[in-house]
């Protein structure tokens, strides 16, 4: 993929927090400044009407990426553009315009929701605040937005608790829409939901950026749903992007043992009986990663380099990973393989 013509893209982006204790106390008993690196030197590029969705277990910093990019928290390093033009734009009173260009589904519709608000209101209020439209053409744009989301305009008057989850989600996503974006970054759209609704909220995502030429950042703790949306995946761990690939590449042939991890967590209904590697021990606490390979304390194939050295992100064909393991050839190809060794390793 061509760097410069890339419609989002995010280079060595980082986002840590000051976690130390309040500064008097902290300068009186000489304690040292702690920090959280939640990002670390991510780096990703996505094209217009493609969908990059972002996979990890929770506390990887996977939604501090998606709030990096719309502008919710500012990066601490890096470089993140859209469109061409820096995301640091967006704080300033000439970044109006490019708000609107990109708007934030949240994972929980209730929350995300003002409870007190009638849904034409919900929907209505972007409009208000980006557009220039009369109230006559406010409220035929709600009507639009609804009927496009699967809702019927006649529930333009009712509060968001009269709704199920799903239709939640619906109204959350009209919202999105409201200001006509390009690009919408997804943070866990689904999770939240029972699974016959799921499929229900992707399959109308999936229409609507075919529809409307949307591109998304989508954000999934949860491989097999990802599967159903993602043109690529990139998978990270503990602040950093281990493994990016096209989707059927990494469930064809993940290359990263965490990524192997997180496929064996997917129940199998093929009846084929899989090769699974098991899921072994906790993330490591963020404030206190471990030296190398922050995944090494779970690795299997873990050697003393891996303790020692930070693997740098090469490429493997066409999939970019973060492995000694997969870069100097001691990683299995095999699931069977695979598994046997990570047995013997617990
Ligand atoms: Fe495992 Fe080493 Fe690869 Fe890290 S670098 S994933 S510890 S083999």
């Amino acid at each position: 993929m061509s760097e410069t013509t890339a419609f989002v893209k995010v280079q060595d982006a980082s986002c840590w927090f000051d976690v130390s204790a309040p500064w008097l106390e902290r300068v009186l008993k000489r304690r040292p400044r702690i920090q959280l690196k939640a990002v670390n030197g991510v780096s990703f590029s996505l094209q217009k009407g493609e969908t990059l969705a972002l996979v990890g277990e929770s506390g990887c910093g996977k939604s501090t990426v998606a709030r990096l990019l719309v502008g919710l928290y500012e990066a601490t390093g890096g470089y993140i553009e859209f469109d061409g033009q820096p995301i640091s734009k967006l704080r300033t009173r000439e970044g109006k315009h490019l708000r609107q260009r990109l708007q934030m589904i949240f994972q929980d519709p209730y929350a995300s929701l003002n409870p007190r608000w009638r849904v034409a209101r919900i929907i209505a209020e972007p409009l208000k605040v980006h557009g220039r439209m009369s109230r006559a053409e406010r409220e035929a744009r709600v009507d639009v937005l609804l009927e496009q989301v699967g809702l019927s305009p006649s529930d333009r008057n009712r509060y968001p608790h009269q709704f199920s989850g799903g239709q939640r989600q619906r109204i959350s996503i009209a919202r999105a829409l409201a200001a006509n974006p390009e690009f919408l970054v997804c943070d866990e759209p689904t999770s939240a939901l029972d699974v016959s609704v799921q499929a229900q909220v992707l399959n109308l995502m999936k229409r609507l950026q075919r529809e409307l030429g949307l591109t998304y950042l989508f954000i999934s703790h949860n491989l097999a749903v990802v599967h159903h949306v993602a043109d690529r995946i990139a998978v990270m761990y503990l602040g950093k992007i281990v493994e990016l690939a096209t989707r059927d590449e990494l469930f064809e042939r993940p290359r990263h043992p965490y990524t192997r991890m997180l496929l064996s967590a997917i129940p199998d209904t093929s009846g084929a009986g899989k090769q699974r590697v098991p899921v072994a021990g906790e993330v490591p606490n963020p404030l206190n990663p471990p030296t190398g390979c922050p995944f090494h304390p779970r690795c299997p194939y873990a050697r003393d380099i891996c303790r020692n050295e930070m693997p740098a992100t090469l490429p493997d064909g066409a999939t970019l990973v973060a492995c000694h393991g997969v870069q100097q050839g001691w990683i299995p190809d095999s699931d069977a393989e695979a598994t046997a060794v990570a047995t013997s390793a617990r």
